[in-house]
Order: C-alpha cells, then sequence, then structure tokens
C-alpha cells in the first residue's frame, strides 16, 4: 500500500481548505499528500457566510456581498452598516469546483475514499471527522435555507437580514435569515438554538412557507434550492495525538455562540501552512480563551433564558457595528469586548457565571 507525507481525512471545507493553502504556497511540490473523503460526487451543499474581517483565498467564489444588513425583534428594526467588514456568502459548489481543479494539477496529491486503501502509520494526519456526542443537553444551532426566485423583482438586494426574532420562539431560540442575492432571488432560512428535542422544531419546509407568505407577503415564487444542516454549539471529543491534529469543526474551529467557523477555518489553515516543515513542535491554532469563556457564559443564558436572547441580541448591536462585528469575528480588543458586556443583562450573566 502506498505511503503520504500527508493525510487529510475529510475533503469538506477544513480538509480541502488546508490542501490548497499548501498547494498554492507550493508545499506539496516534494511532499506527498492523500485526501479521504467518502463522497461520490460534491455539489453545492452550504452557503458560507460571515463578516470578512480577514483576507482568504475565496473571493472568486463570493457569490454576493453587502455593506448593510437588518435586525429585528417584534415592532423594532435596527438598519446597520458593515463597508468595513463586509458580510460575504461563499457558494460551496464553486468552492468544491475550485479547489477540486486545482488539486487535480499536481500529481503529488491523491484522493482515496477510505484510509484503508492507504498506509497511514508514517504520515502526518490532518483529520477533519468530528466525534459528536450526542448528549440531550448540548446546544445546536439548527437551520434549514431555501433559495426562492421571483418572477417580479420584490428584494432589496442592498440590505440582508440578520436576524428577524419576529416569530414563534417556543421554548428556544428562532429567527429567520434573509440573503437577497438579487431583486429577484434570495436565501431564506429559518435558524434554531436548541437542544433538538422538540421535533416541531425541524419542521423548516412550513415554517420558512408562513415566513415567506405571510410575513414577507411573497405569494408568488418558485424554490431552487435548499440546504439543511446543523451546527454543534459544544467541542466534539476529538483529542490531539502524536503526528495528528484535528482542523476545522473536528479542531474547535466554530466559534460556539455564533456558529461561525469558516474563517476560523482558513485562519488555521494559515498556521498550519507557515509552519508545515515544523508541524509537531507549533502551537496549534485556537479561538481565544477570552471568547471561549465568554460564549460558555453566554450559552448558559441561552439555556436558561431563552426568551430573552431576542432583545439581548438586539441590544447588543446598540454598540457601533464595527465593534460588534469584530467581537463576533474574534477580533475584538479589551475595550470593544466591555462595550458589548456592557449591553447585556448583567445579573442574568453574573447567575450563569456561578451556575453549573
Ligand atoms: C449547511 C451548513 C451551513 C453552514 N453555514 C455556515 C456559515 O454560513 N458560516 C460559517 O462560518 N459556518 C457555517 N457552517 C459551519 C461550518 O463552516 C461548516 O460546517 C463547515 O463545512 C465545517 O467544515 P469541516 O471541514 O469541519 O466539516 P465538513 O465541511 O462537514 O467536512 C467534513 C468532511 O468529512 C467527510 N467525512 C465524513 N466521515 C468521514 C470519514 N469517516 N472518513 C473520511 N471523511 C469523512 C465528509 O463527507 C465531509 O466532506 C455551516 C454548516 C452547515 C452544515
Amino acid at each position: 500500500m502506498k505511503d503520504f507525507d500527508y493525510i487529510i481525512i475529510g475533503g469538506g471545507c477544513a480538509g480541502l481548505s488546508l490542501a490548497y493553502e499548501l498547494d498554492i504556497h507550493k508545499k506539496l511540490q516534494d511532499k506527498t499528500l492523500a485526501i479521504i473523503e467518502p463522497r461520490n460526487e460534491y455539489k453545492r451543499d452550504k452557503t458560507w457566510s460571515f463578516w470578512k474581517i480577514i483576507p482568504h483565498n475565496f473571493d472568486d467564489c463570493v457569490k454576493k456581498s453587502w455593506n448593510n444588513f437588518s435586525i429585528n425583534i417584534p415592532n423594532k428594526t435596527k438598519h446597520l452598516e458593515c463597508k468595513n467588514y463586509p458580510y460575504q456568502s461563499i457558494d460551496s459548489g464553486l468552492f468544491y469546483e475550485k479547489i477540486i481543479k486545482k488539486l487535480k494539477e499536481n500529481k503529488n496529491i491523491s484522493f482515496y475514499k477510505d484510509i484503508s486503501e492507504i498506509n497511514s502509520e508514517n504520515s502526518f494526519i490532518f483529520n477533519s471527522v468530528p466525534k459528536l456526542d450526542l448528549n440531550k443537553n448540548n446546544l445546536w444551532q439548527h437551520f434549514c435555507g431555501v433559495e426562492i426566485e421571483t418572477e417580479k423583482n420584490f428584494f432589496d438586494d442592498e440590505i440582508m437580514n440578520l436576524m428577524d426574532f419576529d416569530c414563534e420562539q417556543k421554548e428556544s431560540v428562532h429567527f429567520f435569515y434573509t440573503l437577497p442575492y438579487s431583486k429577484n432571488k434570495a436565501l431564506v432560512e429559518s435558524t434554531w438554538i436548541s437542544m433538538m428535542n422538540d421535533d416541531s422544531e425541524k419542521n423548516y419546509d412550513n415554517q420558512i412557507k408562513d415566513y415567506v407568505e405571510n410575513h414577507l407577503n411573497l405569494k408568488d415564487y418558485k424554490i431552487t434550492y435548499k440546504e439543511e444542516g446543523a451546527i454543534p454549539l459544544f467541542y466534539p471529543a476529538n483529542k490531539t495525538e502524536k503526528n495528528k491534529i484535528n482542523i476545522g469543526t473536528a479542531g474547535n474551529m466554530t466559534r460556539l455562540s455564533t456558529g461561525y467557523t469558516f474563517l476560523n477555518i482558513q485562519e488555521q489553515s494559515r498556521l498550519i501552512r507557515k509552519n508545515i516543515e515544523n508541524i509537531n513542535k507549533i502551537k496549534l491554532f485556537e479561538i481565544e480563551k477570552k471568547y471561549q469563556f465568554l460564549d460558555k457564559i453566554f450559552l448558559k443564558v441561552i439555556k436558561k433564558n431563552p426568551n430573552l436572547m431576542p432583545g439581548i441580541f438586539f441590544k447588543m448591536f446598540d454598540s457601533s457595528s464595527n465593534t460588534v462585528i469584530k467581537f463576533l469575528s474574534n477580533k475584538s480588543n479589551i475595550f470593544e469586548d466591555f462595550s458589548i458586556i456592557l449591553k447585556m443583562p448583567k445579573w442574568i450573566f453574573i447567575k450563569a457565571l456561578f451556575r453549573n
């Protein structure tokens, strides 16, 4: 069986981002890489969105970028600007196509469906398959989004709607998210933050239909694409071992209060590429400890007081949008952190701090 210098387990967002980063920086000219990915074909399955706070390799896969966004709670709306850090949406179909095409040009890179097809004993492994603990007390961000198209112009494509909490919350946190790609095309998503114990929350098709038809007042439309997923808002149980690094979701790249992962994956890939020659000696990239600490408290508040969350998210945006974006993208300084913390209901957060 064939030996490789490096193995990437899982050719999804993190695995392919890392392979691409290594390839374009010529780190695979005299090293071999095997990518283990069981899927039979790559097709569009996700839309990755984020505020562009750092550069990344995939500007040509951006479907749309916005300089304005809004957030709603019943009877109140905030319109905010984000031109310093535009909100971008990446089409995973374009991302997969671009990367696979480039990687196939390098004869040192091979693709396999299963790790048993190669000899992995002497390789350095980057693993992106998370070990998820299905404990019923864990929180998830679970959602379904549909892309809808209208005959006539309907959407204002200059502004995206980050969170519309004017909807049924049940005992959880629920909001709609609308990304207008053009005047007659938008992604509309129903998103829940919950322990996924209530199956009725997964009745996404009806939720979206009701929202589009009775809230947006759009009756004449067709659905052209659908995506569904669940992001764990807890760290997977993967352990770091000698000659093995966990990347992506498996490597704790998800910001637990928001589910944002894509740009953290890009930063992690860059750090690995810069240190690939000494990979066993580097300090692994991680989301800064202060965010891990604050997110843990935030998630406790979500669990205990889900009904307060629409107001808490809304109030957070009383700080300048640049400050909130930097905080949510793990790039805030101490003054910006305080500006956000001071907007939170103090007593509830202090109680959460001391609760198990
Ligand atoms: C639908 C959806 C939308 C999301 N939207 C956003 C967003 O807007 N912004 C954001 O920042 N984050 C978003 N996320 C979160 C995160 O960015 C993605 O989950 C991202 O794909 C994580 O990358 P990953 O490589 O860790 O996992 P994946 O992309 O899931 O890759 C893991 C790969 O491992 C493969 N695999 C599985 N089992 C095995 C095995 N046994 N052996 C080998 N390979 C295996 C899978 O086929 C897959 O290709 C979203 C997540 C989902 C599910």
